[in-house]
């Protein structure tokens, strides 16, 4: 891992750690790894400091021989659909995702609408940090224009693979953030009746957190239970996740949803590989094993799990964080396509989805994240390893992403986060008790190499 790039580009706090100068300089190696030029599409979600970066990564690019498409405020599916779409060299967008709103974020796709592999990013990294920048000649500078039809080709793409659905009530909630100005549209597009929550974008995130997480997520509950809709979306900040809410107003978790929507593809499909990653539910290995489908796992983040969908020529891909990816249309997650077909699947079946996902079970799974020092993370890893083989002599540790403890029966991760100062922990077992018990053990663990490798 570099020093500017996490699991999801670079991401900081704006004007401490990400200025504009940082931005420019993006911009600059960006147009400087791109040899042949020609056009880079930048999108941006609604933050507060989204028209700064844009403007700064924007220069960059014209003063390395790049043109610039600016399509605005588009959520990032759009932006990684767009680099295909209008035959762009790459893309830039430019969004913290559910980070809160100090913080924004700058994000490349190739325009194969893939995101940058950390290969990509290990080139570009040298470039920022030595000013390797290779600038135009006076007559090369590049020409920037703006467009306001990406959002438009990307629904009327989602409508030519969905079939039209009648009169579902669909409640979404869009966070202020960037699927304000697609997702209800959409969804209306396809013939539900919408209701709108949270749909004007706003920087300032002021109907709620940008992470789409139960205890953000009240107030589109209490809809779905006051007007008996059908079904309740909610979104992060940028549009490449989506979680929902079932017509009972209860919050499904994202790992049931996506067993539920595998299975229906590899039924469509009849077969076929699905990706998610290694901290994913057992319930979709059951899921996928009962349809005859297989199974991939990778590290976790939406670039691994996009780049297995390419290899294993997979189906369909996601993460237990609520992304979806569909290749046909996207490699990046792309959340109102999601919506979409989860939308179609109501309406082929006419049934609710909380009967459709009865069949699902839900296993406890618990999620934790400690605290540690970015720079001892890879020290600490190394360290548990023996602690953990000596204090669970006979699980099978797996090394795709950190750690990885298969029991019989349940299993814990110990990752170290891309993005942040922590490590994260996952725990699932069949019932809560045992969950809770492993996560505590292995916990307590942590917590003690991290006090012993600060000293
Ligand atoms: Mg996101």
């Amino acid at each position: 891992m570099g020093k500017l790039f996490g699991t999801s580009g670079i991401r900081a706090v704006i004007n401490e750690q990400l200025t504009p100068d940082l931005a420019i300089k993006a911009g600059l190696a960006l147009g400087t790894y791109l040899e042949n030029k020609g056009k880079v599409i930048i999108g941006r979600d609604t933050r507060t400091s989204g028209e700064m970066l844009e403007h700064a990564v924007s220069s960059g690019l014209l003063a390395a021989g790049c043109d610039v498409l600016k399509i605005g405020v588009a959520p990032t599916p759009t932006t990684s659909f767009s680099t295909k779409y209008f035959q762009a060299s790459a893309g830039v967008i430019i969004t913290a995702s559910h980070n809160p709103p100090e913080y924004n974020g700058i994000k490349f796709f190739n325009n194969t609408t893939i995101a940058f592999t950390p290969e990509q990013e290990e080139k570009i990294e040298p470039i920022i940090l030595k000013e390797r920048y290779k600038l135009a000649e006076w007559d090369k500078v590049g020409k920037a224009k703006t467009i306001d039809t990406a959002i438009e080709a990307h629904i009327k793409t989602i409508l030519s693979h969905i079939k039209a659905c009648n009169g579902l009530e669909i409640v979404v909630d869009c966070g202020n953030g960037a699927t304000s100005l697609l997702t209800p549209f959409l969804l209306k597009d396809l013939g539900c009746k919408v209701i709108a929550l949270n749909a004007q974008p706003d920087g300032f995130f002021p109907g709620r957190s940008p992470e789409p997480i139960p205890e953000n997520l009240q107030n589109l509950i209490d809809v779905i239970k006051a007007t008996n809709a059908d079904l309740g979306i909610a979104h992060d900040g940028d549009g490449d996740r989506i979680v929902v809410i079932d017509e009972r107003g209860n919050f499904v978790s994202p790992d049931r949803l996506f067993a539920l929507i595998a299975s229906n593809v590899i039924k469509e499909n009849k077969g076929g590989t699905i990706v998610t990653t290694v901290d994913a539910s057992m319930c979709i290995d059951e899921a996928v094993n009962k349809v005859g489908g297989k199974i991939i796992k990778t590290k976790v983040g939406d670039t691994a799990v996009a780049l297995s969908v390419c290899k294993y020529n997979g189906i369909l891909g996601g993460e237990p964080s609520g992304t979806f990816i569909i290749p046909e249309i996207n490699l990046c997650p792309d959340a109102p396509l999601a919506a979409a077909k989860i939308i179609e699947l109501l309406c082929k079946t006419k049934a609710k989805i909380s009967d459709l996902l009865k069949g699902i079970p839900e296993y406890p799974i618990l999620r934790s994240k400690i605290s540690c020092p970015q720079h001892i993370k890879e020290r600490i890893m190394n360290k548990l390893k023996t602690t953990i083989n000596k204090v669970f002599p006979n699980a099978q540790i797996e090394e795709i992403d950190g750690l990885r403890l298969n029991l019989k029966d349940s299993w814990i991760i110990v990752r170290p986060s891309g993005t942040e100062s922590v490590i994260r922990l996952a725990a699932e077992a069949q019932r809560k008790k045992e969950a809770e018990e492993l996560m505590s053990k292995v916990s307590e663990l942590v917590k003690k190499e991290i006090q012993m490798g600060s000293k």
